[in-house]
């Protein structure tokens, strides 16, 4: 069986005690995690912050080529990181699974290296110059959760490094263990202590988001942990990146066509199985073509198969945890017993592992958990509205916002109503597409802070201005 191994100064770091990693698809075994220990995350602080002064003064084109190189390494490497992240998350190789988060891990580290962060000059005359510098910032901890796990690894490691910051990163307890050989195979392109991994248990989180020598957190995970990690960070003001939990909202208008849009729909919502931060969580449907939208989106979803991510025939994987497949189940029988209608799915079938059949729910209302909570998973409330005003009103009630979508054929109109969401990106006829240059982040109780493209990397960086 594989060793799996921590990377701390460039150093192999392995460990007699060890966890498992469940595979979702099968409920066996995916490998051994190396638990790492407070000891683990004070050496990899220290590693990083060593690094840290000679990185941090490297050249712009040292850190672009870094990112290149990056790009590179998981190019090459994408295979055997796309089957081991298969086996521990639970996804399908291919259509938008394992091999489609490797590219885009790829395109995402290969961009961060086209960014620019000139000096800006406020003033330049007889009476003197003011620059505006960026500056790294320090040691990043990074902490992600388990349903992206590469790419929202290197959305925060390649904007980290290009800036000129050092990082320890500690991945989720559930899918740890493709981090843990990418961050092997990046440490052969980047220098000893510029990016480390520690794993083990969530209680070793606040360990390292809490840490004295961090200067800035960087963290993907669920509103509640969000906000333990904002209060740990307290301590030194240190910076925040928060990206949270979602209960995107989608609105449809009654001009649409239900069968056309039905596969835009689908993967709007049942992307990863639903577990998305910004997957379409909520949808309101007007009165006049309610029926026909279920019928449809219903008919396109039964076609799908969901399955072991190791059969080339699934198109979609498990569910990645038993403690999510329960909260999953308990939310599909609460709205049952509320009243609302099971259209499609509703039940698991014998199968082993967290698989768990695509659920459409009809009838669902507001003020029923399902449409009230994040689900993240498999499962759709489909809510019925005869006033849009009223459908906005109830879409942004929500505690959260991060994403929300309007669909018309009407886009001028779309677009209108699509700027009234509270939510930190909107789209029109589609959900959840995301690009490299577009910031990405949520509002309200989704987060804090924004990701990807210069405004992104804006955030792994000080503002430095200077007097002469
Ligand atoms: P989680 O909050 O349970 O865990 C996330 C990470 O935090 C894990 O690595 C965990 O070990 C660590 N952690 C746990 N307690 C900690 C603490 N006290 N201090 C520091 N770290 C701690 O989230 P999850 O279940 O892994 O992920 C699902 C959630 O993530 C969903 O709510 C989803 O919407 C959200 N998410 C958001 C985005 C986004 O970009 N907004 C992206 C992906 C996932």
């Amino acid at each position: 069986m594989t060793q799996f191994a921590m990377t701390i100064d460039g150093k192999v770091v392995t460990k007699t005690e060890t966890f498992n990693v469940i595979n979702p698809s099968t409920g066996g075994s995916a490998g051994q995690c190396p638990s790492g220990t407070v000891d683990d995350v004070n050496a990899a602080v220290a590693a990083a912050k060593t690094a840290y002064a000679s990185w941090s003064i490297t050249s712009d084109d040292v850190r672009k080529q870094a990112c290149r190189d990056m790009a590179a390494v998981l190019a090459a490497h994408a295979n055997e990181l796309a089957t081991l992240l298969s086996t521990e998350q639970g996804k399908p190789r291919g259509g938008l699974g394992a091999d489609f988060e490797l590219g885009g891990c790829q395109v995402w580290a290969g961009n961060t290296a086209e960014l620019e962060l000139p000096v800006e000059v406020i003033k330049d005359d007889n009476e003197g110059l003011i620059e505006v510098h960026r500056k790294p910032l320090g040691v990043v901890a990074s902490i992600t959760p388990w349903n992206w796990p590469l790419m929202i690894g290197i959305w925060h490691i390649a904007p980290a490094i290009r800036a000129g910051n050092t990082v320890v990163i500690k991945p989720s307890p559930y899918t740890p263990l493709s981090t843990l050989r990418m961050v092997e195979i990046l440490n052969t392109v980047l220098p000893a202590g510029v990016l480390n991994v520690v794993t083990g248990p969530d209680d070793l989180g606040p360990v390292l988001t809490g840490h004295a020598d961090v200067a800035k957190v960087t963290f993907t995970g669920s509103t509640e942990t969000g906000k333990k990690v904002m209060a740990s960070a307290a301590g030194t003001l240190k910076r925040l990146t928060l990206e949270l939990g979602g209960n995107d909202a989608g609105i449809l208008l009654p001009d649409v066509d239900p069968r056309q849009i039905a596969e835009g729909l689908f993967w709007s919502a049942f992307i990863n199985s639903g577990q998305t931060c910004a997957c379409m969580k909520r949808l309101y449907v007007h009165d006049s073509i309610y029926e026909d939208v279920c019928k449809e989106f219903a008919a396109f979803t039964a076609n799908i198969k969901v399955g072991s991510g190791a059969d080339t025939n699934s198109v979609l994987g498990p569910i990645q945890n038993a403690a999510q497949l329960a909260k999953v189940e308990d939310l599909i029988s609460d709205a049952v017993d509320q009243g609302a209608r099971i259209i499609l799915g509703g039940k698991r079938s014998t199968e082993a592992g967290y698989i768990h059949p695509l659920t459409l729910i009809a009838d669902a209302k507001d003020g029923m958990r399902i449409v009230d909570e994040e689900q993240f998973g498999p499962v759709l409330p489909i809510i019925r509205y005869s006033n849009v005003e009223d459908a906005i009103k109830a879409a942004n009630a929500s505690s959260m916002g991060l994403g929300a979508s309007v669909w018309s054929k009407d886009i001028a109109a779309a677009k209108k109503l699509a700027l009234r969401m509270e939510s930190g990106s909107v789209w029109i006829n589609g959900h959840g597409g995301l690009n490299p240059n577009a910031p990405f982040g949520g509002v309200k109780q989704s987060g804090l802070g924004t990701e990807f493209g210069t405004e992104g990397l804006k955030e792994f960086t000080s503002i430095q201005t200077l007097h002469a």
